[in-house]
């Protein structure tokens, strides 16, 4: 059973041969990052060659899903049609714990523009836009207040 934020035509990233394993980890609930099995480095969005030392070899590190609000951004304009009834809704840039310094782009939901506020503390829930396509969102955890400075 999945929770619904967005309508059916939120648009959501191209699925590619780089970018197919993290969907398909997506569509099992599985929250990942690319990493290097050369250097060790992480990244995300998923590609080819790693940048730091340029090997193509690279595995998948399984997630917590539990993180850190680095920025974020409230849009107020529905630059398409549907997603109106959706105003205001929170982009955030989320620094994901485990990761080792990759970041993820996606939706602060479940929340007042007003109570966002970089450095609080949010984990992962999934909303499943099809039989097979999961995206990930973000909602505060319990203890973000305390994040706050
Ligand atoms: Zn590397």
């Amino acid at each position: 059973m999945s929770e619904r934020w967005f309508p059916d035509e939120m648009p959501v990233p191209g699925v590619n041969a780089e970018t197919n394993g993290w969907w398909e980890a997506a569509s099992r609930h599985r929250l990942v990052v690319q990493r290097c099995t050369a250097c060790g480095a992480t990244r995300h969005p998923p590609g080819p060659i790693c940048p730091q030392c340029r090997s193509t070899a690279s595995e998948w590190l399984d997630l917590r899903g539990t993180g850190t609000v680095f920025t974020f951004t409230v849009v107020r304009q529905a630059f398409i049609p549907s997603l109106a009834e959706q105003l205001p809704y929170v982009v955030i840039a989320v620094e994901l714990d485990g990761a080792e310094g990759a970041r993820i782009v996606s939706n602060l939901i479940d929340i007042e523009p007003c109570d966002v506020s970089i450095g609080m503390h949010v984990e992962v829930v999934w909303e499943d836009m099809g039989p097979q396509l999961a995206v990930p969102r973000f909602r505060a955890t319990t203890d973000a207040k305390g994040a706050r400075g």
